[in-house]
């Protein structure tokens, strides 16, 4: 299997894994490899419909393509901007974000 990324720019290199995402045939150069936490169900003894998930203390590695790391890591435009607006008031102490009555 060939890069998919090296593949677009003309050059054939071969691929050392697959994006976990979209399956593209990754080199060294391209791959993006960081950790993948995984979780765990657990459920009380007692009352067994009481259930809640835990991380585990090792995480699972994965490999992804740049295209596919930078959109499973983007925010929601949504949160970006509260993110934006809660940093500029704690910036400006006399900034208050309060509703008016109007
Ligand atoms: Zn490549
Ligand atoms: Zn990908």
């Amino acid at each position: 299997m060939l890069c998919y990324e090296c593949a677009i720019q003309g050059v054939r290199r071969e691929a050392v894994g697959m994006c976990h995402h979209c399956s593209a045939g990754l080199c060294t150069e391209h791959a993006r490899v960081e950790s993948s936490p995984l979780k765990a169900e657990r459920r009380n003894k007692t009352f067994g419909s009481v259930r809640w998930e835990v991380e585990l203390a090792k995480p699972a590695r994965q490999m992804l393509c740049a295209v596919c790391q930078s959109a499973l890591h983007q925010e929601d435009a949504d949160s970006a901007l509260g993110r934006a607006v809660n940093e500029r008031a704690s910036l400006r102490p006399e900034t208050r974000l309060e509703r008016s009555a109007a």
